[in-house]
């Protein structure tokens, strides 16, 4: 078989399709809640772009995405995992 092509999703902030490795994935997972790259559920991606992440409303379009309601905290875990995430070698845009 040929190389796999990327699966390719969508930013829920820019609305731009990226290359579904590049991208955050936030899972409403049906038995454990909110997770990050994992779960099985609704899921939303944003992309590494501090413009989108570091968004004001990124909340509410996750909120949005999701068809959840975030506790305040969320946003705390959420630059963390971000944070991390943007630190993994070899995955920069
Ligand atoms: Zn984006």
């Amino acid at each position: 078989m040929t190389q796999q092509n990327p699966v390719m999703r969508l930013c829920i902030s820019c609305r731009k399709t990226y290359d579904r490795n590049n991208l955050l994935k936030i899972t409403n997972d049906h038995k454990h809640g909110i997770m990050f790259f994992k779960g099985m559920g609704r899921s939303a991606y944003i992309c590494k772009s501090k413009k989108c992440y570091s968004d004001s409303k990124i909340k509410k379009k996750l909120q949005k995405a999701l068809k959840i309601f975030l506790k305040p905290e969320f946003i705390e875990i959420f630059e963390k995992e971000i944070t991390s995430f943007n630190d993994y070698p070899n995955k920069g845009i």
